[in-house]
């Protein structure tokens, strides 16, 4: 059985603990993953901080060339990395490919930190006296992310931090941990020097030992809403710069003269795809007015053809989930639903517990009310749910009551209705006739309300600001004659 281990240094390495990696197509046990100690947390930290104080110098050429180089190896291990994805994941091929390019991206937005960087500067601003701006990297930084892109939200992270100067321990998820691991050995084949990113495998005893260790400056964390603020209360109470991005309830509302036929493909494929585990899935469908008996057929219509079944096999349009406790859980929702009161419009039973796999079937509930559970709660599988609502005041309402504000999306023909919910739509992410409106590499992805903890958002203009430290430098030269004592606060007006 394949071990995998913890990445510091630039050597495999540990021992310990482990827990179970499963294929979820077929339940198999495939790997064990080991689970950091405080004592294994503490090397690779100590790994990033001996590493550190030469990264931090080194230029900005160095910086841009590694970078450079890790996107054409990223780019030739597309394939594999995808693979590795799908066997630990469960999302098809297709999907996996797409993570790895939305990853790439922002490896390719890195490689122009050399502008990134530049800073500003303003001339004689008095007399003599200009001002610099600089920014300078944190040291240590660590990223801990979720089971859902196993790889592109590390590339989230690990890139900039590491463009930046700064030296980085990642804590992937210990559900898929390979293609994390993978991506980050391919940073050390691009010429990366070692101890500057580390990868540590674990669970709470490792994400604990990172939040309180005294050499780690920042901590970048996606995940679920209850652990992103717990990430974020412990790491600020110990002195950290924190980014915590949690987890999400996508509204898509609908505006009675949407093409529907659009709207159904974009919520049936923004629903079920990647089974439904993705904080940017759509969630609720809120069809406004008199559309929803249509909207609602053309989503069943749609949603009745899927063809769930392995990632590894190409007709597969959606996989299973990651575990089978999250199948039986997601499956529970639709009974429970209909008791609540919803019309279960397409049912997806779970597989049999025989089968192995963690596979459900896609699931569409209709008249679904705020205070059902499968309208409270993240699903975080393939079950959509249709509001009903009157009015676009009474849309409005209901997306700005959720806790949460990841992302929100509106389908209209009508530029002035879209004008007025990108105005009045308080989510951090927002789609006008797009379903999944992830922000490019150069903007910055984050939610709003329960869906981020702290003030940055991840990657963009935002993750170099949040993987560095502003300095401002004021010279005056020449160097003054003395003009003798004067203890006022000094005024740029009279120098
Ligand atoms: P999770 O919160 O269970 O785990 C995320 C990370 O936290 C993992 O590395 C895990 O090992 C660690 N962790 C888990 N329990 C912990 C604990 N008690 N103490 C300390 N660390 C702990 O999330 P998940 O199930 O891996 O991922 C799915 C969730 O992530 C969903 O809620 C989804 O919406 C969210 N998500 C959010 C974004 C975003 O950008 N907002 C992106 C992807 C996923």
């Amino acid at each position: 059985m394949k071990t995998v281990e913890h990445w510091i240094g630039g050597k495999t390495t540990g021992s310990g603990r482990t827990a179970p990696v499963t294929d979820p197509a077929t339940g198999a046990h495939t790997a064990d993953v080991l689970l950091a100690s405080v004592e294994d947390v503490d090397l690779a930290v100590a790994a990033a901080r001996e590493a550190a104080a030469e990264w931090s110098r080194s230029s900005l050429a160095t910086r841009t060339r590694v970078l450079f180089a890790y996107r054409e190896l990223l780019d030739r291990h597309r394939e594999e990395i995808g693979k590795l994805i799908t066997a630990e994941h469960g999302k098809v091929h297709a999907d996996a490919l797409g993570e790895v390019a939305r990853g790439i991206e922002v490896v390719e937005f890195a490689c122009g930190i050399a502008q990134l960087l530049k800073g500003g500067a303003s001339h004689e601003v008095s007399t003599g006296v200009d001002v610099r701006e600089i920014r300078q990297p944190l040291g240590v930084v660590a990223g801990i992310t979720p089971f859902n892109f196993p790889a592109m939200v590390p590339l989230w992270m690990f890139p900039i931090a590491i463009a930046c100067g700064n030296t980085f321990v990642l804590k992937p998820s210990e559900k898929d941990p390979s293609a994390a691991l993978r991506v980050a050995e391919l940073m050390a084949d691009a010429g990366l020097p070692p101890g500057v990113l580390n990868v540590v495998h674990g669970d709470k005893t490792a994400v604990d030992r990172l939040l309180e260790h005294p050499d780690v400056a920042g901590i970048s964390f996606v995940g679920s809403t209850p652990i992103a603020r717990y990430v974020y209360e412990t790491g600020t109470r110990h002195g950290k710069r924190v980014q915590a991005l949690g987890g999400a309830k996508n509204h898509m509302v609908v505006l009675p003269d949407a093409d529907l036929d659009v709207a159904a493909d974009s919520a049936v494929s923004a629903g079920y795809g990647s089974a439904g585990e993705r904080c940017m899935a759509v969630s609720v469908v809120v069809a406004v007015g008199g559309i929803a008996d249509e909207l609602v057929a053309k989503i069943a219509e749609r949603a009745r053809s899927l063809q769930v079944g392995p990632g590894t096999d190409p007709s597969s349009e959606m996989g299973p989930l990651i575990t089978a406790q999250h199948r039986d859980r997601v499956a529970g929702y639709v009974p429970q639903a209909r008791e609540q009161g919803a019309e279960v419009v397409v049912e997806g039973a779970a597989g049999s517990p025989d089968d192995g796999g963690h596979f459900v079937g896609v699931s569409l509930l209709d008249r679904v009310t705020p205070e059902m559970d499968a309208y409270r709660d993240e699903i975080f599988g393939p079950v959509l749910s249709v509001v009903r609502a009157d009015s676009y005041a009474e849309a409005m309402q209901l997306v700005n009551a959720s806790p949460w504000g990841n992302g929100a999306a509106v389908f209209t023909a009508s530029g002035a209705a879209a004008r007025q919910f990108e105005q009045e739509v308080q989510a951090g992410m927002v789609g006008i006739n797009v379903p999944i409106p992830v922000p490019v590499a150069y903007h910055s992805f984050g939610g709003w309300k329960a869906s981020l903890f702290g003030d940055s958002h991840v990657y963009g203009a935002d993750g170099v600001h949040f993987y560095t430290r502003g300095k401002v430098v004021t010279t005056r030269w020449p160097a003054p004659a003395t003009r003798g004592l004067d203890l006022a606060f000094p005024s740029n007006a009279e120098s």
